[in-house]
C-alpha cells in the first residue's frame, strides 16, 4: 500500500500543469496533508484509496463544546488513542508482531510508549513515530479528516433536538447499494455535499467509528 501510494505522489508530481501550483512545495518537501491539499493533490489519492485499499479504519473521536486547551487536548488524545489501540490489540492479537505508526507531534518518545502500554498489548509491538508525509499517514490523515468532516456537516445540517438518524458516520456494514451497485448512506447528508463524496471512499473500509461520550468536562 506505502509502495502504490508513492507512485502516487511520483505521479503528482511529475504533472505538469500543476507545478506551479502554491502548494507543489510543501507537497513535494512533505508529501499529504488532508486539511492543505486541493483537489488536484487529493483526488489521485482519494481514488487509489477507493479503488484499491485493503484496509480496515477504526476511528475514536469526541466532540466538544469548547476549544481544548493544551493539557485537556493531551489528556483526550492519550485516550483516543488507547482506545483505538486496544481494539486493534485485541482484533490482532494472534498476529505476531504489530507495527504502531505515530504521527510526529513533537510528543517526547515516552509519551508514546506510555500510550501503548496502557492500551495493554498482548504480542510484540513496534513502535515508530513518523513525519505526516509518510504515505501510509497520508492515509490514516486523510480517513481521520474525512470522517471529521462528515461528523461537522451532519451536526451543522442536522436542526432537530430529538432527530432520530444515526450522526455517527457508518460503517462498512451499515450502508447498502442500490440496483447500479452505488453505495447509499443514510443520514442528513447528500451526494452534493463534499464531506459525503469524501467520507463514501472510505466507507466500504470502515470497521468502527466511535464518539467517545464524557471526555470533556463542561
Ligand atoms: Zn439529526
Amino acid at each position: 500500500m506505502r509502495d502504490r501510494l508513492a507512485q502516487v505522489r511520483d505521479g503528482i508530481l511529475a504533472r505538469t500543469g500543476i507545478e506551479d501550483a502554491p502548494r507543489m512545495s510543501g507537497f513535494r518537501a512533505h508529501g499529504w496533508h488532508a486539511t492543505k491539499d486541493g483537489h488536484e493533490f487529493a483526488e489521485p489519492l482519494l481514488v487509489e484509496l477507493d479503488r484499491a485499499a485493503a484496509f480496515k479504519g477504526h476511528v475514536r473521536y469526541v466532540i466538544s463544546s469548547h476549544e481544548l486547551t493544551s493539557d485537556e487536548k493531551d489528556r483526550v488524545f492519550n485516550s483516543l488513542f488507547v482506545g483505538v489501540l486496544r481494539v486493534s490489540f485485541s482484533r490482532y492479537r494472534s498476529s505476531e508482531l504489530t507495527d504502531i505508526v505515530f504521527e510526529d507531534d513533537q510528543s517526547p518518545r515516552s509519551r508514546y510508549d506510555v500510550i501503548v502500554q496502557r492500551a495493554q498489548p498482548s504480542g510484540e509491538v513496534r513502535v515508530s513515530v513518523e513525519p505526516k508525509g509518510d504515505s501510509a499517514l497520508a492515509m490514516a490523515d486523510y480517513l481521520l479528516y474525512a470522517t471529521l468532516k462528515y461528523v461537522a456537516r451532519v451536526l451543522e445540517q442536522c436542526k432537530t433536538d430529538n432527530c432520530g438518524i444515526s450522526h455517527r458516520p457508518p460503517i462498512s456494514t451499515e450502508v447498502s447499494y442500490d440496483a447500479t451497485g452505488a453505495i447509499e448512506m443514510p443520514g442528513h447528508l447528500t451526494a452534493s455535499d463534499f464531506a459525503f463524496r469524501m467520507y463514501k471512499t472510505f466507507v466500504r473500509s470502515m470497521s468502527s467509528v466511535l464518539e467517545v461520550p464524557g471526555a470533556i468536562a463542561g
